[in-house]
């Protein structure tokens, strides 16, 4: 997509600090980071969200995923990992090509959870939502 920051990235139209690539994704580490060694995974086909993805690339980010997340939290020996997707501009989605955050955590660097960035549960009873919700395959 042409006008898409992270195309551009992917492209090599703009530059960044690529830590990992192969054919299907591209490492990076976030220009803003949050935390040392705060680093982004995308797929390198333009793709707004996880569902937007196709089918072939699911695999591919998700190994992606597990070998950077080995990768830098041994190299720089961080004791957990937050690992996320922020879907939407209610969630804080800035940039609308698919990335994943992985951002090291230190013990006491002062973060949180997931679940703390929001907190607004519905009334609904837990099982009536799960009715709502359940899915068949
Ligand atoms: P979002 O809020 O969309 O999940 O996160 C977008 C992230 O991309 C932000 O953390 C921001 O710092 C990062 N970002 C935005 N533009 C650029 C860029 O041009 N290069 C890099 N490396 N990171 C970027
Ligand atoms: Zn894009």
């Amino acid at each position: 997509m042409t006008d898409c920051i992270f195309c551009k990235i992917v492209n090599k139209e703009i530059p960044a600090h690529v830590i990992y690539e192969d054919q299907h994704i591209l490492a990076f580490l976030d220009i803003y980071p949050r935390a040392l060694g705060h680093t982004m995974i995308i797929p390198k086909v333009h793709a707004v969200t996880i569902v937007d993805l196709p089918e072939e690339e699911i695999e591919p980010i998700f190994k992606a995923v597990r070998k950077i997340d080995d990768h830098i939290t041994t190299t720089l020996k961080a004791d957990g990992l937050t690992i996320g997707i922020n879907q939407g501009k209610v969630s804080g989605q800035e940039v609308s090509h698919l990335h994943i955050h992985l951002m090291p955590r230190f013990n006491g660097d002062g973060g949180g959870a997931i679940q703390s960035v929001v907190n607004k549960p519905s009334s609904e009873d837990v099982a009536q939502v799960a009715v709502r919700l359940r899915l068949n395959n």
